[in-house]
């Protein structure tokens, strides 16, 4: 059997299961033993019949000496027998099982694994796992520590265990995934061990020992990959190094409205460096909202307009793409470069015709441009919001000569553990200080008591105010769904808040109508932005000063920090009301925003509560999640970190990797 070939090789798997398997995206054979359970039941302790203890798990095994299906006059189903061993007998129950009569008869030697209770007045087991069994110690469902599978998509916990038993007790002709030194220097069970201790495992610690080997296979192989994709890039891939004038970038530096903070000299130095180098970069700048990315991406872009190159700057909305453009036409309003402004596809607002090099700035649609000569720089805002595809593309484009440098940005802090593994082919800047006079945003999580209070202070307070919708599902463009949520909350809002003006803005408007929207708010005619959640939330208006979050709970602590970043930007009070939809969930979570207002920090907090998955899901799109580690276990990470370093290193040293490398490095040439 191949473990990398299709499930169906397995006996009784047809294309019905397989279909059933693809839900959980299992195609092969390999797939379905790294379906790992999630826990086991605890069978293990082997007895007899009159030694049963009443609530405690436990497996008996002895004759059915009858067994039959009773149905009551309510209509309702039992399935009732009697095993026997040699010193005693009990009741055996199951519910609406009535097929169980045509497996088991009288007579049968059993295996029973569950806890004693009782039915009817009489001590018996109900609703036990069962075997028919040849022998003790020979069982799959019952006397042992019994895995148990996640169940979706409607395959049992039983079906896996027999289809994965016969896997694992027959020879496993499956190579080694680490190398020999990691197995030996670290002490991991060998692969085929490991998988069978891992499904059906003797005792705890086999099942401990083995989960660990693949947590840490799992970050090894993640972390490889970036660490070989990181190599190939600068191996590869050939920029053309920029000249800095250190003169001109300080004179611009010096006609800006505001002095840079030291945060942000620092981060623009360490990119100036990567720019003048013939490898290109490929640097991730990370700072919280409002933490002025802008201005630094601008540095960057006028050097490498300095150079007679052109820079593409992509941001994620139309709304945010003109944003920019506003920004940068004031900020090279006396330099001799041609902004122009990409959206769907059209070229439009050119200035400054004569000038040689270009910022393009805009959406997607810059993708779909063809002339992408002389790109020496590109700049991607709010990163992960466009899928890896997108980024790929892009730079794919940009093939034809020289690779361009490349700046992505963020507000998203990625927790430490997560950059070591999945951001290895990256370089990190961090702004870590926001410009000098802003205020914190004093943050509330207001009970449910306590909303007319709320709507009555924020008539009194007079200032513009973002409402956030909760999020309705997680999807990249908008549902109708989230669409119907945050017009039904306007029209309450309107009536709550009169005589305050509310304007409406969706996914689902023309682009037209939201500009007029944004317009209005920002030129004050609105007091009020109801909104969904993934729509333009990097809108700038100064002088809102109120953030309203509904449905606080189901969004991530870093976006909820991101979202409250919107407002006091002009250095006014600002204040954040969170209302969470479901009064029971905890509440700790959320009250971490009302003491704590670094990012970083709320990210690790959040990695805490919620774990990976949707730390991921609101940082980058298309990256893994752990599957198998646990993403607070650092020691784990380091370690499996540190081998991939030096396997990538020194490869002549694993030539059992060489294949693995050699295929990452055939996979898609762009970084992350
Ligand atoms: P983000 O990091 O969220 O993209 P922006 O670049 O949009 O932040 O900057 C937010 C605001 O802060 C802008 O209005 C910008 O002009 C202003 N800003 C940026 N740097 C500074 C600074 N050093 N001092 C004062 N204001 C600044
Ligand atoms: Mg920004």
């Amino acid at each position: 059997m191949e473990f990398n070939g299709s499930v169906t090789q397995i006996p009784l798997v047809g294309p019905r299961y397989q279909k059933l398997l693809e839900k959980l995206e299992i195609k092969t054979v390999g797939d379905l033993l790294y379906h790992f359970p999630f826990r086991y039941n605890d069978f293990s302790r082997i007895t007899t019949i009159s030694n049963l203890i009443s609530g405690e798990a436990a497996t008996i095994r002895g004759e059915l000496t009858s067994i039959k299906n009773i149905y009551t006059r309510a209509g309702r189903n039992f399935v009732q027998g009697v095993l026997k061993d040699d010193d005693g007998e009990v009741l055996l129950v199951w519910f609406n099982q009535p097929f169980l009569t045509r497996n088991l008869h009288s007579g049968d030697k059993l295996t029973v694994s569950g806890n004693l209770g009782t039915f009817g007045g009489k001590p018996a087991v109900v609703s036990p796992e069962y075997e028919l069994s040849p022998e003790i110690g020979a069982t799959i469902h019952v006397g042992r520590l019994v895995p148990v599978y996640s169940e979706t998509a409607g395959i049992s916990s039983k079906w896996f265990r027999s289809r994965i038993h016969a896997l694992t007790s027959t020879s496993l002709d499956t190579a080694e995934t680490l190398p020999k030194q990691v197995i030996v220097t670290e002490r991991f069970p060998l692969l085929t061990n490991a998988l069978r201790q891992i499904h059906f495992p003797k005792n705890q610690e086999e099942a401990v020992l083995a989960r660990n080997r693949f947590a840490f296979e799992e970050l090894f192989n993640l972390s490889l990959k970036s660490l070989v994709r990181r190599a190939k890039w600068q191996q590869e891939q050939i920029a053309k190094g920029l000249v800095v004038d250190q003169v001109l970038v300080d004179q611009f530096t010096s006609n800006l409205p505001f002095k840079l903070t030291a945060a942000q000299n620092r981060v623009t130095h360490e990119i100036l460096d990567d720019l003048q180098m013939t490898s290109p970069m490929n640097r991730l700048l990370e700072g919280d909202v409002g933490s002025g990315k802008t201005v630094v991406a601008a540095i960057a872009a006028y050097v490498t307009t300095l150079n007679g190159q052109n820079v593409l700057y992509m941001a994620p909305t139309e709304i945010l793409a003109k944003q920019h453009l506003e920004t940068f036409t004031s900020l090279f309003s006396k330099y001799d470069i041609d902004i122009e402004l990409v959206l769907g596809g059209r070229k439009k607002e050119s200035k400054k015709q004569e000038a040689r090099s270009k910022i393009l700035i805009g959406t997607h649609a810059l993708l779909y441009r063809d002339d992408f000569n002389g790109v020496g720089l590109i700049v991607i805002d709010e990163q992960h919001r466009f899928g890896v595809e997108q980024r790929a593309e892009l730079l794919r484009k940009c093939q034809g000569g020289a690779t361009p440098h490349l700046l992505t940005m963020t507000a998203t802090p990625i927790p430490r553990s997560l950059q070591l593994v999945l951001m290895g082919d990256l370089d990190l800047s961090v702004l870590d200080e926001m410009p000098v006079g802003r205020k914190t945003v004093k943050t509330w999580l207001i009970p449910k008591n306590k909303r007319e209070d709320a709507y009555n202070w924020l008539k009194e307070l007079k200032t513009q105010t973002f409402v956030v919708c909760p999020f309705i599902e997680e999807s990249e463009t908008e549902t109708l769904q989230a669409v119907k949520a945050a017009k039904k909350e306007f029209e309450i809002l309107q009536k709550e808040l009169t005589p305050l003006k509310l304007g409406l803005l969706h996914g689902k408007l023309k682009p037209a109508e939201k500009d007029i929207v944004v317009q209005n708010f920002r030129n004050g005619k609105l007091d009020v932005l109801v909104s969904t959640p993934v729509v333009e939330v990097g809108v700038d208006i100064p002088n809102a000063s109120v953030m309203i979050i509904e449905g606080a709970e189901r969004f991530g602590l870093a976006s909820l920090h991101q979202l409250r970043g919107r407002v006091g930007r002009a250095g006014q009070e600002a204040y954040c009301l969170l209302f969470s939809s479901d009064e029971n969930s905890n509440k700790t979570r959320l009250k971490a925003l009302e003491t704590n207002f670094n990012g970083a920090d709320l990210a690790e907090i959040d990695l805490k509560f919620r774990g990976s998955g949707d730390i991921f899901g609101t940082m980058q799109h298309g990256l893994p999640v752990f599957k198998v580690a646990d993403p607070s276990n650092l020691e784990l990470i380091n370690k499996a970190r540190k081998w991939a370093e030096d396997v990538v290193t020194n490869l002549e040293e694993y030539p059992e990797m060489k294949s693995r490398v050699e295929e990452i490095n055939n996979e898609l040439i762009t970084p992350n």
